[in-house]
């Protein structure tokens, strides 16, 4: 890449997009797609942003394990565009096994599972079946799972309130919280019930368990996160004309006299410089986006930095054998959450590579890795009894203290649009107001709107909806007549 001191015209039609997250990769391949001269920058050597692997020795290892659901229409979306959907499959049919480990008569495996059946009937057997609760928790359950399909995510009322008060309010006991409403929302909402938007959870679990009959079933990388967010990103971009520059970071974001932005650079491979461009996408996190905001940008940005983070630690081990006959596994009565068998995905060819993926982890991420694996192998051994007898190859931790917006009530109100009120300048990310947790679903959501935000400006618009998107409006029924 050329860098100038000077600001430097990239044509009629240009933009920016800072950050190679998912969020800036999906604006910057929508904007390509529709005819937009592209640059985007990302400030690290690779893209997939909180969504990575490395190499550890003969392994590679994701900073965490990544799931999506048949539901998360974008990002299945994004896979097909790179060219990753047959390296990241879902299940034919939602199958989690669940293992009980505190029972007085022994460890006990329960099954959430669904039948081809229609809504809600699907859940219905594997429900009724579930051991882990009581047949009075379970009849409670279907009764508040129905109170759930009634709410309306969208109501701001709801976004002030939390989902453990609700579900208290609505017969569910402690241990029905622990079995099964945390078991899910733990793990896609990164906050325990307690501690979580009712219009967040009500959103996820909505449209996770009663949209449709099939759309919780849970899809996963069989390669590593790099291989797709990384590689097939930046071929499918480079092949859309966008280009990518890596190790670029963005300080500067200044709209100049003549209407255009101008971004200045200061690290990467040429030193400093600066970029201009008729839009500019920030697909960067809240206090990036705060610190390269111009004055006036959104409406009251100090609310950026009232954002909180949750953390999520992966505690990896690498086994001399076979420990676990299953893709994954989720623990009950144990501090393990989900377990993951990562030995194909990271090239391992000896023995058996698990990832332990713990959400909500604030007691766990600056614990040392002694404590951890003091702590977490016995525990390995309650839930997986092949382990006792196996030998521990390697253990390593990987920690993301920023893994996720928190997801409290009243986080709503925090989360701006895609659209800023300064013209060509747009906002993505999973934390953006997307209505989703901090998913890729809701990274890659936000860097759809934020590309037709720019669009707007550009005087152009997108090149195709996609198929999992609402039709436009009909002109006759915009707001005021305008058509
Ligand atoms: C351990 C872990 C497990 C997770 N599990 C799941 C899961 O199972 N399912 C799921 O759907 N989601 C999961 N998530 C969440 C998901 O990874 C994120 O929501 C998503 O990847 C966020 O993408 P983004 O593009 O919005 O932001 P980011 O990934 O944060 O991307 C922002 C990018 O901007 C770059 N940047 C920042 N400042 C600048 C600058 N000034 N100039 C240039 N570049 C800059 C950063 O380097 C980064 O690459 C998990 C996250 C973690 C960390």
């Amino acid at each position: 890449m050329t860098r100038t001191t000077t600001a430097r015209a990239t044509g009629p039609g240009d933009a920016v997009v800072v950050g190679g997250g998912l969020a800036g990769v999906t604006a910057a391949l929508s904007l390509a797609d529709s005819g937009v001269r592209v640059t985007l920058l990302e400030g690290r050597p690779r893209l997939g942003g909180l969504a990575f692997s490395f190499r550890r020795g003969e392994l590679t290892v994701d900073n965490g394990q990544h799931v999506y659901l048949r539901c998360c229409t974008a990002y299945r979306w994004f896979l097909e565009r790179v060219g990753g959907a047959g390296l990241a499959p879902l299940q034919e049919r939602l199958d989690v096994p669940v293992v009980d480990v505190a029972r007085p008569a022994g460890r006990r495996l329960g099954r959430l599972r669904r039948d081809p059946l229609p809504v809600p009937l699907h859940l219905g057997r594997s429900l009724t079946a579930y051991p882990h609760l009581t047949l009075a928790d379970r009849a409670r359950v279907g009764r508040a799972a129905a109170a759930l399909y009634r709410l309306d995510p969208e109501d701001p009322a709801l976004d002030e309130q939390d989902f453990g008060s609700w579900l208290a309010s609505h017969g569910q006991s402690p241990r029905a919280v622990e079995a099964l409403w945390d078991l899910i929302g733990v793990a896609t909402l990164n906050a325990r019930a307690g501690d979580v938007s009712l219009a967040l959870a009500a959103m996820v679990l909505r449209t996770g368990l009663l949209s449709e009959a099939g759309a919780a079933d849970i899809g996963w990388a069989r390669v590593p996160l790099g291989d797709l967010h990384d590689t097939l990103a930046r071929r499918a971009m480079e092949a859309a004309g966008v280009r990518v520059v890596t190790r670029a970071r963005a300080t500067g974001l200044t709209r100049r006299e003549d209407g255009r932005w101008q971004v200045d650079l200061t690290e990467g491979a040429d030193g400093p410089g600066t970029l201009a461009a008729d839009a500019v996408v920030l697909a960067v996190p809240p206090r990036e986006t705060h610190a390269l905001l111009p004055a006036g940008a959104v409406e009251d940005a100090g609310r950026l930095l009232e954002i909180g983070h949750s953390p999520i630690l992966n505690v990896h081990v690498v086994y001399d054998r076979t420990v676990l006959d299953a893709p994954f596994v989720a623990g009950l009565g144990t501090p393990i959450q989900w377990v993951f068998d990562r030995t194909a995905a990271s090239g391992l060819t000896e023995g058996q590579y698990l990832a332990l993926s713990q959400s909500a982890a604030h007691e766990d991420i600056d614990a040392p890795v002694a404590e951890l694996r003091a702590r977490y192998l016995p525990e390995l051994e309650k839930l997986l009894p092949l382990t006792r007898g196996a030998r521990v190859r390697d253990f390593f931790v990987t920690r993301e203290r920023t893994a996720t917006f928190t997801p409290a009530p009243g986080v709503g109100r925090l989360r701006p649009g895609a659209r800023t009120r300064l013209p060509g300048l747009a906002l993505a990310g999973a934390w953006t107001a997307t209505g989703w947790p901090a998913t890729m679903e809701g990274a890659v959501r936000s860097g759809l709107g934020a590309a037709d935000a720019a669009l707007t400006t550009l005087g152009r618009a997108r090149h195709a909806r996609l198929d999992f998107e609402p039709a436009p409006a009909p002109a006759a029924s915009l707001p005021g007549g305008a058509a």
